[in-house]
């Protein structure tokens, strides 16, 4: 049964736009967001054991082992920020991680509230991957296409560089999509015999999709 605290879980392919929906509901509905790969480039940045070790399958577009990534979601969790409770970005990515995330709610006597599955077709997730760039100083988003800096290669923001993460290069980028295919959408299947999971289309403009969240949330019951 959910306790006090709230748990949003987010899911969908690399380059859904789960980042930016984390952010937005995390802020609507004061939460704290857990973003697994975000945690993963600090403790990367920062040069740490973990981030060492999670670079390499960071490069590859393979996962991090399941154990590293729930302590780091455990870790989290008991922060202040996250006291009344949290939107999951880019966590769980396999079944393991789901059971994983149940026990350590279940120990705190709380679950996951929801589940919003964010989909986008493969070719434009392909398009939306290979023109991003973010700004190395920030972390501000871009997309030389839809969403170009007004100075080419210079953040709006803060006039930071601009790069393309290693992980957005077209060889990666394949291979992310058949670690998605092949590990996370065996997740749907396991939340898909729970309450509380629903489906977004997510190739639209950015404001639409927070609002077809915002909606299923405030929906009574868990239709799709
Ligand atoms: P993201 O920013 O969510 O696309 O994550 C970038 C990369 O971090 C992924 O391609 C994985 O290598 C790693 N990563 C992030 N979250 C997880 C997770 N829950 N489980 C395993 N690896 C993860």
């Amino acid at each position: 049964m959910a306790g006090r605290r709230r748990h949003l879980v987010l899911i969908g392919p690399p380059g859904a736009g789960k980042g930016t929906q984390a952010t937005r509901l995390a802020a609507e509905q004061r939460l704290c967001r857990i973003s697994t790969g975000d945690l993963l480039r600090a403790a990367a940045q920062a040069g740490s054991d973990l981030g060492r070790l999670a670079e390499d399958f960071m490069a590859r577009g393979e996962l991090v082992p399941d154990e590293l990534i729930l302590d780091l979601v455990a870790e989290e969790l008991d922060r202040p920020g996250c006291a009344s409770g949290a939107v999951y970005d880019g966590i769980p990515r396999t079944v393991d991680q789901a059971r994983g995330l149940a026990g350590i709610l279940g120990e705190r006597g709380e679950g996951v509230e929801r589940v919003i599955v964010i989909e986008v077709p493969e070719s434009e997730i392909v398009r939306r991957l290979a023109g991003r760039r973010v700004c190395k100083k920030c972390e501000k988003l871009y997309h030389i296409g839809f969403a170009p800096p007004k100075l080419e290669g210079v953040c709006d923001a803060c006039g930071g560089e601009l790069i393309q993460r290693h992980d957005d290069r077209p060889e990666t980028i394949q291979r992310r999509l058949a670690v998605y295919r092949e590990q996370t959408e065996p997740v749907l299947a396991y939340y898909a015999e729970r309450p509380g999971v629903t489906a977004v289309p997510g190739d639209r403009a950015v404001d639409e999709v927070a609002a077809s969240i915002r909606h299923r949330l405030t929906a009574v019951g868990s239709g799709a």
